[in-house]
C-alpha cells in the first residue's frame, strides 16, 4: 500500500433509559408503529421539552469510562434540516459546548489509544419506511414511525487517529461492550441503537498532511463496516493513482452491489443554521453530581486484569462478548483453577449448552463446575461419556465424586488390555510406525488416538503414550 489510512468515527447510541429526552413517553423498541408519541415527540406547536435525568446520569457513565472530560455547563443547540422522520425540522443537539470532551478508548490487543474529540447528547430522529423504492424521491409513498423521535441518543465523535480497519472495527466492537456493560444501552446494531458512521481519507505514506474525506453512512452491521471501508479505501487509492483528487462527500453502502454510492456532497456547519434552543435552560451540573454517579468495571479493566492470567485475545473477547459467563468465570476465579483451565471449559463445554439454551442460570452450581474442572484437569475421569451428564452435573445438587463413581466414570485401567491393544494398534499402523520411527513426532498423537479411540475410556492418556514409546523404543534397539 502506498498510502496511509486514516479513520474518523461517529458513533451512535441509544440511551435504554425509561423515557424519551424531552418528554414522558416510553423509549422501547417496539413493532408497533407510533405506539410511544405525544406533542413533545411529534414537534407540534406549543409543546415543551423537559430534559430527562436519567439521561445525563446514563450520559455521565458513558463519559467517566471513555475518561472524557465532562462540562459543567453545556447546552442545547437546534440543528436545523428538513426531513419527515423529523417533524419539528430541527433536532435538538449540542454544538459548540458539548457536555463532555477529550477521553479515549485504549484498545489493548493493539496496545493502541484512540482519541476522541467530543462526546454529545441529542435527540434521536423517528423512522421513515419507504414503500415502493429505496429512498424517499424513488418511494410510491413512505411511512413514518415515530417510536424513535425524541430517544435519548449520544454521539461519540473520535480524532481522525484509526489508521487500519481493524483499529476501526476493534474500537466499535470495545466501545459497544463498554456501553453494554455500563448497562446504559443494549447496543444492537440490527435495530440500529448503536450506529457508526465511518470518515476515511488516505494520504501518501507518512505525510502528515490528511486527505480528502468521505463520509459513509448505511453502516448496519460490523460486517459492512469492514467490507465499505475495505471498499472505499481501494475505490480512493485508484483515485489517487490515476492523478485525480477524491471529492469530499458523503456516501452510502449499499450492500446489494457491495459498493458505496455517492448520496451528496458534505452540508458545512454553516448548512445547519444552529442556534442555542431558547426552549431549555443551558445544563449547568454540579461536581458533586458528578461525584455521586460510580461506574461498574468496564471491559478495558477486565481486559487488562485477563492479560495478567495469561489469556489470549480470543479468550479474553469471549468472556468479555458473553456478560453472563464473564460473571460465571468471575466467580470460579476465586477457587484454586488455573484460569485458562476454566476459560477452556467455559468457552467449549459450557458455551455449547449455552448456545443451546440449555443453561438454567438460576440453577447453576458453581462447585460442581469447579469439581468438574478439576476432574476433567486430572484425567482421571473417561471426559468422553462424562459429557453426557453435564446438564444434570450444572444443575443439580449433587456429590460429585459419588456421582462419578455411581456412574463408573472413573477411569479404571486394566493393563494387559492397555498392552493388548497398543501392540494391536502398532501391527496395524506400519506407516505411521515408520514415521514415527523418522522422527515424525506427530504420527504418535496418531497412534495413542487409535489406542484411545479402540480403548473407550479404560486408559488414560498419558499411560497409554508412555506404553506406546516404549513399545516404539524398542523397535529402534531391534
Ligand atoms: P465535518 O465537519 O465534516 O463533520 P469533522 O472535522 O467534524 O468533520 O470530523 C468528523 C469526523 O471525521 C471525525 O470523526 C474526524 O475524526 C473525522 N475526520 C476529520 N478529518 C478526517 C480526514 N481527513 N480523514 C479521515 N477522517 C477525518
Ligand atoms: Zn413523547
Ligand atoms: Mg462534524
Amino acid at each position: 500500500m502506498e498510502y496511509d489510512i486514516v479513520i474518523g468515527l461517529e458513533v451512535h447510541i441509544e440511551l435504554s433509559t425509561e423515557k424519551k429526552l424531552f418528554c414522558g413517553c416510553k423509549n422501547e423498541f417496539t413493532h408497533e408503529p407510533n405506539k410511544n408519541v405525544c406533542p413533545v415527540c411529534l414537534g407540534l406547536p406549543g409543546s415543551l421539552p423537559v430534559i430527562n435525568q436519567q439521561a445525563i446520569e446514563y450520559f455521565i457513565k458513558l463519559s467517566k469510562a471513555l475518561d472524557c472530560q465532562i462540562s459543567l455547563s453545556s447546552k442545547f443547540d437546534r440543528k436545523h434540516y428538513f426531513y419527515p422522520d423529523m417533524p419539528k425540522n430541527y433536532q435538538i443537539s449540542q454544538y459548540d459546548l458539548p457536555l463532555a470532551t477529550k477521553g479515549g478508548l485504549f484498545l489493548p490487543n493493539l496496545n493502541k489509544y484512540v482519541y476522541l474529540r467530543r462526546i454529545h447528547l441529542e435527540e434521536d430522529t423517528g423512522k421513515s419506511i419507504h414503500i415502493g423504492g429505496d429512498n424517499l424521491r424513488e418511494a410510491k409513498y413512505t411511512l413514518l414511525n415515530y417510536n424513535r423521535a425524541g430517544v435519548p441518543l449520544v454521539e461519540i465523535v473520535t480524532e481522525p487517529v484509526i489508521y487500519s480497519v481493524d483499529e476501526a472495527a476493534e474500537f466499535l466492537e470495545l466501545l459497544r461492550l463498554t456501553a453494554l456493560y455500563l448497562n446504559v444501552s443494549d447496543v444492537k446494531m440490527e435495530e440500529g441503537s448503536l450506529r457508526c458512521d465511518a470518515n476515511i481519507s488516505l494520504k501518501p505514506k507518512n505525510s502528515d498532511k490528511l486527505g480528502t474525506k468521505v463520509e459513509i453512512k448505511n453502516i448496519n452491521s460490523f460486517r459492512f463496516l469492514i467490507r465499505a471501508l475495505n471498499y472505499e479505501i481501494e475505490r480512493q487509492s485508484n483515485i489517487l493513482k490515476s492523478g485525480k483528487g477524491v471529492i469530499q462527500e458523503t456516501r452510502g453502502w449499499d450492500e446489494k452491489t457491495q459498493t458505496t454510492y455517492s448520496m451528496r456532497t458534505k452540508e458545512e456547519a454553516h448548512d445547519y443554521r444552529y442556534f442555542p434552543e431558547p426552549d431549555l435552560l443551558p445544563l449547568n451540573l454540579n461536581q458533586d453530581y458528578i461525584d455521586s454517579i460510580k461506574i461498574p468495571k468496564t471491559p478495558s479493566h477486565y481486559y487488562q486484569e485477563y492479560l495478567a492470567f495469561n489469556l489470549n485475545n480470543d479468550e479474553i473477547m469471549f468472556l468479555l462478548e458473553n456478560p453472563k459467563i464473564n460473571d460465571l468465570f468471575n466467580v470460579i476465579i476465586s477457587s484454586n483453577l488455573e484460569p485458562r483451565s476454566i476459560v477452556k471449559f467455559l468457552k467449549t463445554d459450557f458455551a455449547y449448552l449455552y448456545n443451546n439454551n440449555q443453561i438454567n442460570w438460576e440453577r447453576i452450581q458453581i462447585n460442581n463446575i469447579i469439581e468438574y474442572i478439576k476432574l476433567a484437569e486430572s484425567k482421571n475421569i473417561d471426559i468422553l461419556n462424562s459429557k453426557r451428564y453435564l446438564i444434570s452435573i450444572l444443575h443439580e445438587e449433587i456429590d460429585i465424586l459419588e456421582f462419578f463413581k455411581d456412574k463408573g466414570l472413573f477411569i479404571q485401567e486394566d493393563t494387559s488390555l492397555i498392552e493388548k491393544v497398543v501392540d494391536e494398534i502398532i501391527s496395524k499402523n506400519s506407516q505411521a510406525v515408520d514415521d514415527y520411527l523418522q522422527g515424525k513426532d506427530k504420527a504418535l498423537g496418531f497412534l495413542v488416538g487409535q489406542a484411545m479411540k479402540e480403548l473407550k475410556g479404560k486408559a488414560k492418556p498419558n499411560t497409554v503414550s508412555e506404553l506406546m514409546i516404549n513399545k516404539l523404543r524398542a523397535f529402534i534397539k531391534s
